[in-house]
């Protein structure tokens, strides 16, 4: 007969115990364990005979994505059962570093002649295991998918064509099962060609849904993305949260989420199940989105990257290494590196500097001229020590300041005519049109000669290339590297395995520029070639860039 006490009567070290019961485990009734929930673990101890070391285990409620109680069919039997779903870090099996895996503990509750009763313990505590393991998530933007009172609802949209074509097979094998534990109802939607999920998304009753998530490369997202922003309510659709899980070639949203959970790197299925963990544990966050201005079409949103060069020339180049997966990057830069070549082009950006942004005071009466290269950069660094943006101090040293003078105006911020006409999203405030000159404030790269620039959003660019290690989800800023040209094969073959950990900025390569900006221009002189934007060609010509700080919302965990 199972005993079980229901007044703490233990204290496991940290916190004390609010449940304690006794049960077997299922598949093994002679295993007997008790079971202790504090406010941050579920304690398991053997309570028959086990080697020793290993008949006590603390599984913390970080880690734990659902708890349920069932029944069996089995009429006769009035056992009620408990299963607990945790995706604890474990050290690999064969190979150094942590990734989450799964492991599911069940029990068997049959102290009681009653299947009722039994059923209602377990119920008792599958409910008090849910509502401590949502209290160790941290509540930041006052939304937590988990605590919506009803069942959440995701449209979860798959791409069957990403990566190797694998993304079916991987949700049946991992995200449909997570999705099940953790109690998240989900309609599967598989999209049929480019630009469906876009369409579909763009009409969808999103009154429906209490997430969008997408399962392929980050080709899809950029699709829902554009699709909820052309919608008149975009203001109210941008903010339905977003989803992301790794199931294409390029899948740097997913890495970079996973980046900022702190985990350290993982990739293929295990980067995979981390972002399904992070989905299950549902933490919504504000991220930000850059709008997109071409010359002749209509205005874009990206959540990523804007590339132009070797950068955007590899990730188009290498869609045809496509089976390889994310080792499709690889090969393309090696590819790309047997023929590397210079862009010409303009390239001009307005700082991210904090001056720019939020002293209202100084703006209003400060305009500031000088007109040699000498005076431009003592100004800059003046500016610099004002701001404590380090990189602002290495770009201005490096390479910034217009051919003739360094114009630093702070009279107006806004220009007076904007280049957004009435189209849905948020208007830009801090770009012109792109047939129009550059606001006076900002600055001019004097080298035309590139062999890439690439504006990025979020830390990582692909799975394994960190490429803007200290970018967050929101900081309001547009990160931009660029290369000059000059630097030899071998020298730009080391920032990109530098790049893997995220160490390319420490290699002091003296080509390679890294700013934080606001907005930016770029014009390309060559009459042909390739822009990317988030990993998707886009119209070839002058494009300029503004960002908006957390316009959507991405579920993090
Ligand atoms: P990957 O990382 O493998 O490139 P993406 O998610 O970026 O995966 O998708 C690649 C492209 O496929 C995107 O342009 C996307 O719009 C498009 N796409 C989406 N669904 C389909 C489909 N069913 N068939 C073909 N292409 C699709
Ligand atoms: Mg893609």
């Amino acid at each position: 007969m199972d005993q079980r006490r229901s007044e703490p009567d233990r204290n496991t070290g940290s916190s004390p115990v609010t449940l304690y019961g006794e049960f077997t485990v299922t598949g093994n009734r002679k295993v007997r364990c008790a079971v202790s929930l504090t406010e941050k673990d579920l304690v398991v101890q053997r309570l028959t005979s086990a080697p020793v070391g290993r008949n006590k285990v603390v599984l913390s409620l970080k880690d734990c994505v659902g708890c349920r109680a069932f029944r069996e069919d089995d009429n006769a039997d009035p056992a009620a059962y408990l299963s607990a779903y945790f995706y604890p870090l474990k050290r690999r099996w064969m190979s150094s570093g942590v990734a989450r895996q799964r492991v599911e503990y069940c029990f068997r509750l049959a102290a009681l002649q009653d299947p009722r009763a039994n059923q209602d313990e377990a119920e008792k505590w599958a409910r008090a295991v849910r509502e401590r393991s949502g209290r160790q998530q941290y509540l930041r933007d006052g939304v937590l998918m988990s605590e919506l009172s009803r069942p959440r609802r995701m449209m979860l949209l798959v791409n069957p064509q990403s990566g190797k074509g694998q993304a079916l097979t991987l949700y049946n094998n991992h995200i449909q099962r997570m999705l099940n534990e953790a109690s998240v109802q989900h309609t599967l939607v598989i999209t049929e060609r480019q630009n469906h999920a876009r369409e579909l998304v763009r009409e969808a009753d999103l009154s429906q849904w209490d997430a969008l998530v997408i399962m392929s490369g980050d080709g899809l997202l950029y699709e829902v993305i554009n699709g909820l922003l052309e919608r008149a309510d975009w203001e109210e659709a941008i903010r339905t949260p977003l989803g992301i899980l790794p199931g294409g070639s390029g899948n740097a949203l997913a890495a970079s989420i996973h980046h900022y959970s702190g985990a350290s790197p993982v990739s293929s299925e295990e980067l995979l199940v981390s972002c399904g963990f992070l989905l299950c544990k549902g933490l919504v966050s504000r991220m930000d989105l850059v709008s997109i201005h071409l010359f002749s079409s209509p205005r874009l949103f990206s959540f990523l990257s804007l590339a132009w060069g070797f950068v955007a020339d590899v990730d188009i180049e290498s869609e045809k290494y496509r089976h390889v997966g994310a080792a499709r990057f690889t090969v393309g830069t090696l590819v790309r590196l047997a023929s590397l070549r210079v862009y010409k082009g303009k390239l001009a950006y307005l700082p991210a500097a904090k001056d720019y942004s939020n002293e209202e005071g100084m703006r209003n009466n400060m305009t500031l001229h000088c007109n040699n290269q000498a005076s431009s950069l003592s100004l800059a660094s003046a500016l610099c020590r004002q701001s404590r943006d380090s990189s602002c101090q290495n770009t201005f040293h490096n390479s910034c300041h217009s051919n003739n003078s360094l114009k630093v105006r702070r009279t107006e911020s806004t220009p007076s005519r904007s280049a957004t006409k009435a189209l849905p999203g948020p208007p830009d405030s801090l770009l012109l049109p792109l047939d129009q000159p550059l606001p006076s404030d900002w600055v001019v790269v004097q080298e035309e000669d590139f062999v890439l620039i690439l504006a990025m959003y979020q830390s990582h660019l692909a799975e394994d290339l960190l490429a803007a290690p200290d970018a967050t989800l929101d900081d309001g800023v547009i990160h931009l590297f660029y290369v000059r040209a000059g630097i030899s094969r071998t020298a730009l073959l080391r920032l990109f395995l530098a790049m893997e950990k995220g160490a390319h900025l420490a290699t002091n390569c003296q080509h390679l520029v890294h700013t934080k900006v606001r907005a930016l221009r770029l014009e390309p002189y060559s009459p042909k070639g390739i822009i990317t934007v988030d990993g998707e060609v886009v119209e070839y010509g002058p494009v300029q860039a503004e960002v908006h700080r957390g316009l959507t919302r991405l579920i993090t965990g």
